[in-house]
């Protein structure tokens, strides 16, 4: 059989929808829906047995998924919480993926932590404009940077002091994933696979009769084409999978590069030779939440974790003394994995 890829831009990953020789099994009706959310875009494949194109229900969900989590959507609740708002009224969206993030915030030692705004939006990666902070600017905001200054607490937010702010947007891209992918299950899908932004998860398989492919971007500072040179596929078998990395998001600023990555710790931008990461966890908001905390945290800390996580996979890009890139995988994801060329 004759190969043929047909490949979909995404961040940092490329799923590869029809790949490889293989034992060929008849497929179904296969649904690809395209179109655009969070500012980045989401690509959907599903088996259907009734031709019912979910687009638009698909694109509701999203909707309302922003008009709870979005600091770009004026009126979203995050947004009325960052500007102190009293008694903002919380969704069932909104409170979850708040639990999730303070389970990772936990999980992490504090890595992932979604009290970083007033920091992130200073080094102009947020909702506000960048002001170019100085040492005394970031000893300021970090004032109002920790779980510990806010809570959940008889369905409302309470914050410590009202400089305290929320940014999901390293979560949220994988709930809105899971959010997707429930509602196809709801109707009753069983093969399908859902991406937004490069987050992705699967069931079954794809039209190809096969195990789901997604394709790891060699991390190469300022390539914005997701899937022009591969590092790595990965068969990715009814589990999600999340890439964070510091090549696409990034400035440079009299020689010093920036990164999108901040540490909630020091309040500023990481650096070091950790230069993606991919984590594969059975939720793609818990994938996205540690694919970001390993970014914070670098390579030695992050395998610490993993050892100990056993319910999380990784692929970590890093580069070595030499200034070559090398990986670091766990285990687990030794027999989901194919070079590039497979
Ligand atoms: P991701 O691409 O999933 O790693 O998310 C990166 C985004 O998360 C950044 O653009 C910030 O908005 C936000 N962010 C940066 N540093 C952190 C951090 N330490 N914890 C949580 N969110 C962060
Ligand atoms: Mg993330």
């Amino acid at each position: 059989m004759t190969r043929t890829n047909l490949h979909i831009w995404t961040a940092y990953v490329t799923i590869i929808l029809l790949a490889g020789s293989c034992t060929f099994q008849p497929p179904g009706y296969y649904i690809a829906l395209s179109g655009s959310t969070q500012g980045t875009s989401y690509h959907i494949t599903y088996e259907s047995n009734d031709s019912i194109n979910y687009q638009s229900e698909i694109d509701t969900l999203l909707r309302q998924f922003d008009l709870s989590l979005s600091t770009y959507e004026p009126a979203s609740i995050i947004s009325r919480i960052n500007r102190d708002e009293k008694n903002v009224e919380l969704s069932d969206l909104f409170i979850n993926c708040y639990t999730a993030s303070r389970q990772v915030f936990e999980e992490s030692g504090g890595a992932f932590d979604i009290t970083v705004a007033p920091v992130v939006n200073a080094w102009g990666f947020g909702f506000t404009e960048k002001s170019d902070p100085d040492s005394t600017m970031i000893d300021s905001l970090l004032q109002f940077v920790g779980m510990d200054k806010i809570k959940l607490e008889n369905g409302k937010i309470i914050k410590d002091h009202p400089g305290v702010m929320l940014d999901v947007n390293a979560i949220a891209q994988g709930y809105a994933v899971d959010v997707v992918s429930e509602y196809l299950e709801s109707k009753g899908i069983t093969n399908y696979l859902v991406e937004i932004g490069g987050e992705v998860r699967t069931t079954g398989i794809n039209p190809r009769g096969q195990i789901w492919r997604v394709g790891i971007d060699k991390p190469i500072d300022g390539i914005q084409i997701p899937g022009m040179q591969m590092e790595a596929i990965i068969r990715l078998k009814n589990r999600s999978l999340a890439t964070s990395g510091n090549y696409r998001r990034f400035y440079m600023k009299d020689g010093v590069k920036y990164s999108h990555t901040i540490d909630p710790v020091t309040g500023y931008p990481v650096s070091h030779n950790l230069l993606s990461a991919t984590v594969l966890a059975d939720e793609c908001m818990i994938a996205d939440g540690f694919a970001t905390a390993f970014m914070v945290l670098g390579l030695e800390k992050s395998e610490e974790i993993l050892k100990n996580k056993k319910n999380l996979d990784a692929y970590l890009i890093f580069t070595d003394e030499n200034g070559q890139y090398d990986v670091f995988y766990t285990p687990g994801l030794r027999k989901f994995l194919l070079k590039a060329t497979d």
